[in-house]
């Protein structure tokens, strides 16, 4: 598996085939789009996003502080883009809350 570059050609460099735009290019257990070889199936990350699964895994490991605040009738959290941009959560997009003990999950 290569990193895309932006303005390389949609020809892949492995056999010559059709790339095409894929959304689920797995990369650490995330999905992140890219481009795929329609013939043999070779796959090209999106560096951007690729980056990003390599920021969120640094959250994960020095942990991640988000601050709460109003917004009209409720309460807002900040989500950092590299979480939302992996994770597929976008603005007006629909996310599941559960809470347990005191442990609030958020299922994208
Ligand atoms: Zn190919």
């Amino acid at each position: 598996m290569k990193m895309a570059k932006k303005g390389v050609p949609h020809t892949c460099i492995e056999c010559g085939g059709k790339m095409g735009l894929v959304k689920d290019i797995n990369f650490r257990g995330y999905q992140v789009s890219g481009l795929r070889c329609t013939k043999c199936k070779f796959e090209e990350m999106d560096l951007e996003m690729a980056g990003e699964v390599i920021k969120l895994e640094k959250m994960k490991v020095e942990g991640l502080t988000a601050r709460a605040f109003k917004s009209g009738n409720s309460i807002s959290i900040r989500i950092p883009m590299a979480l939302a941009r992996v994770l597929h959560i976008i603005p007006g997009g629909e996310l599941q809350l559960k809470t347990r003990d005191h442990v609030l999950e958020i299922e994208a």
